[in-house]
């Protein structure tokens, strides 16, 4: 929880698990580090398609009950099958984890276009149904505030938004974005189409000068010319980067709590210091 002029905001943050078996140490270091700042929940990505899937019910597992924090496990519907799904829960409840991120997912490198256009769930709201009859999770979906890149325009994907949380999704994460004023329009659709579940912003610290081509390309977020002339400006001085991309987060969070922001979550990519420095410069009483 973040405190700013005796108002409560929801604070979180993401991790991904590493790729390598051996690599389960850091993470696992890093969360201990992240408790510092006492999260209202962290989440754990989940590999494309499915693949280290193990890995993301483990960590949240370690999150929930040796951390002592609340977890939040990503779970996409490309590639699940009915089958898989049944166990994904019952692993999820077997370790006292009863939060999951809905998602879709994109098409994995390893599947044909082919076999994504015949998946067995197409969209993040065909899985819905089955964790809502399994019951005991609270759902999670992923929203955007400038639209997701498959839909034609952000009413479109609103009217799709309000389905999948008439369906049953409790709170919304959106993709990272880089100007609020994005952010804020879309609050106000989502106010006219309905949409009242609780709305966490995604805030992506750019702390190093090849973050925005790759991850960032890939959301269809726009970067807005100062945070450009920033990663110019710093091209050839990674530490200046780091510390002016952790000032440009600590901005855009101070601007969405004064506009009454429910809660912020912390795309830190299992960096424990941005996380605490952030959350260090934006908790004020
Ligand atoms: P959906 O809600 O299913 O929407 C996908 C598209 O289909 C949208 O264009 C939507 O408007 C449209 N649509 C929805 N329902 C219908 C319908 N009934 N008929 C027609 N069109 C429809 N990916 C991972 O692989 N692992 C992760 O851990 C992960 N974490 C993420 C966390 C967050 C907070 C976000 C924002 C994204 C994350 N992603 C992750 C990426 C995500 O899987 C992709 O953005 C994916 O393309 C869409 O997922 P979704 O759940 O938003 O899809």
């Amino acid at each position: 929880m973040i405190t700013r002029n005796n108002k409560n905001i929801e604070f979180s943050c993401e991790v991904f698990p590493p790729k390598r078996d051996d690599e389960m140490y850091d993470i696992f270091k890093t969360l201990d580090e992240i408790k510092d700042v006492d999260p209202d929940f962290v989440s754990v990505t989940y590999g494309a398609g499915g693949s280290n899937s193990k890995k993301t019910s483990t960590i949240a597992a370690y999150i929930q009950n040796i951390s002592d924090m609340r977890s939040l496990a990503h779970m996409t519907a490309v590639g699940m099958t009915e089958q898989k799904l049944t166990e994904m829960l019952e692993e999820l409840q077997k370790k006292s984890v009863d939060m999951i991120l809905v998602l879709r997912g994109d098409r994995p490198r390893t599947m044909s276009e082919e076999d994504f256009a015949k998946r067995e769930f197409k969209y993040a709201s065909s899985i819905i149904p089955k964790i809502e009859e399994f019951g005991g999770f609270k759902l999670f979906g992923a929203c955007y505030p400038e639209k997701h890149p498959e839909s034609a325009t952000v009413e479109d994907d609103i009217r799709y938004l309000k389905q999948k949380v008439d369906m049953g999704i409790d709170e919304l994460i959106t993709q990272m974005f880089f100007d609020n004023s994005k952010f804020y329009r879309f609050l106000e659709k989502c106010d006219a189409a309905g949409i009242k579940a609780p709305i966490h912003a995604g805030i992506m610290p750019i702390t190093k000068v090849n973050q925005l081509g790759t991850s960032v390309s890939l959301s269809g977020s726009s970067v807005p010319t100062e945070l450009s002339n920033l990663i110019a400006k710093y091209s050839e001085d990674p530490a200046g980067m780091k510390e002016a991309g952790i000032e440009y987060a600590i901005r855009q969070i101070e601007d969405l709590m004064d506009h009454g922001v429910y809660g912020i979550h912390l795309y830190s990519m299992n960096k424990a210091d941005v996380t605490k420095a952030i959350y260090d410069a934006v908790n004020h009483k």
